[in-house]
């Protein structure tokens, strides 16, 4: 049987300040169920998180989440999803969510989702890995975020190039389209393997 896309969902343990974030959270777990693909993610059932998690299941999506073991005694894990995996550290969890995936895609989110949108870009950056990182800025949540990149790369520090790996999208639909069309062409496989 051929292997669902996996889609790696890093956003906000948190709901954020207005319900147009949960509403693009399950447009994101729409698509996610209905093409037949798979969410990866953090694991936890608040916020996005758990908003994304439950619109992939409910739409006949499978989920799997990985959290470690100091976060699901605090009762925050997601308990009704396909697979949930308990590590020992934050960085198990990091590296099994990232080879589990075939696509990166980051929504609004806190210190939590920004740390894994760059570290993934980062390494995308240093050919670690080849897989597609998006952005999907919901409502200008990331407007300062990217002109501040766009000072990064006038000032010298981040190249045009680096700056282009990092597909940033308005619609849902469009921007995950364009992540799967680029997932295909990903040719490294296991490549966090390395690091
Ligand atoms: P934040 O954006 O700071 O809310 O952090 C969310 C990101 O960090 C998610 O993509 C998770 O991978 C991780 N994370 C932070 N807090 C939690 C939590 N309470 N439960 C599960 N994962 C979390």
């Amino acid at each position: 049987m051929k292997k669902p896309l996996s889609i790696c969902v890093y956003c906000g343990s948190r709901s954020g300040a207005s319900p147009v974030y949960t509403q693009a959270a399950q447009s994101v777990g729409w698509w996610i169920g209905q093409r037949g693909a798979r969410l990866v993610y953090g694991g936890g059932h608040a916020g996005l998180m758990g908003a994304v998690a439950d619109a992939t299941l409910a739409s006949g999506g499978q989920v799997f989440g990985v959290i470690p073991r100091a976060l699901q005694s605090r009762e925050l894990a997601h308990n009704g999803i396909t697979e949930l995996h308990v590590v020992d550290t934050m960085h198990q969890r990091k590296a099994l969510m990232a080879q589990e995936s075939d696509v990166f895609l980051a929504l609004p989110g806190g210190i939590g989702t920004l740390e894994e949108l760059f570290e993934v870009w980062t390494w995308l950056q240093l050919g670690y890995h080849d897989k597609p990182v998006g952005l999907l800025n919901v409502s200008g949540y990331f407007d300062d975020l990217l002109r501040f990149m766009g000072h990064t790369t006038s000032q010298g520090f981040v190249s045009v190039e680096q700056h282009a790996l990092l597909q940033v999208g308005t619609d849902t639909e469009h921007l995950l389209n364009q992540l799967a069309a680029l997932a295909q062409r990903s040719t490294i496989d296991g490549g966090y393997a390395q690091i």
